[in-house]
């Protein structure tokens, strides 16, 4: 499950498995807090193009990218298998395909 912290819940970090923050850096919570979903939480306002983000958000979807298809080998499942946290978090316009490394030859 994604979200940003423009976030109407408390996105703070004991909150969340994964935090990327704006510099690209990640923290790591030591458990996953639950066995449904993986939190992931990027820091800032994500609801916007692709296109009209800083490059620093755009490193921060990178980071994202290779945390989803990392745990999606480790707990073999679909990297297409995200979710919203809400309507509004991370928000209509945020930039979903970005967040897909398709994997080359595929799963069997
Ligand atoms: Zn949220």
């Amino acid at each position: 499950m994604i979200h940003d912290t423009a976030c109407d819940k408390e996105t703070k970090p004991q909150n969340v498995d994964f935090t990327i923050h704006k510099d690209g850096s990640v923290s790591t919570a030591s458990v996953l807090l639950e066995s449904e979903f993986i939190h992931i939480c990027l820091v800032g306002n994500f609801n916007r193009e692709y296109d009209a983000m800083s490059k620093e958000q755009k490193m921060q979807l990178f980071a994202a990218s290779k945390i989803i298809s990392e745990l999606s080998r480790r707990y073999s499942i679909s990297p297409l298998y995200l979710f919203p946290h809400s309507e509004t978090c991370p928000g209509a316009h945020f930039p979903w395909n970005e967040l897909v490394i398709y994997p080359v030859g595929g799963y069997h």
